[in-house]
């Protein structure tokens, strides 16, 4: 799948991703804990979304570290910060890019998660805006 390249010729495009069931999930289990979780406790909150399904242990982590331990295979899941996004998702569109971009991170052999790091592993931050994700992307792929 990251080696086709849509009809923009990108990786990964904010107008031809596909809104998968897996990402509706995601958005609205990260969601759903903005609702009732105060803001305060939630920036330094994670949550770990299955890339299978997008859906969640059902337990929101106060470290990445915390969430990656708990996982039987640390890349089987994406770990969702609110420290940069405190409100969740804004789209279901942005889940499936956010979601997609992790996939692809990990096929190139970005190692994320590491339960063995004192924080639980690198956070790769996701370029913004969305076209740039394409460049980050190309990348990966060594195509730049
Ligand atoms: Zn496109």
């Amino acid at each position: 799948m990251a080696d086709k390249l849509c009809r923009h010729g990108r990786q990964l495009c904010s107008e031809c991703i596909f809104v998968t069931d897996s990402a509706k999930r995601a958005h609205d289990i990260v969601n759903s804990y903005v609702a009732f979780i105060p803001y305060d406790q939630r920036i330094r909150s994670w949550v770990a979304i299955k890339l299978a399904d997008g859906g969640s242990d059902g337990t929101l982590y106060e470290s990445k570290r915390a969430a990656v331990r708990h996982q039987s295979d640390e890349f089987t899941a994406a770990y969702f910060s609110y420290r940069g996004s405190p409100n969740g998702f804004s789209t279901v569109k942005d889940a499936a890019i956010w979601l997609e971009f992790v996939r692809q991170a990990y096929d190139s052999g970005f190692r994320l998660p590491d339960p063995d790091d004192a924080h639980g592993g690198p956070d790769l931050i996701m370029p913004m805006p969305n076209e740039h994700v394409g460049l980050q992307l190309d990348r990966f792929h060594g195509s730049n």
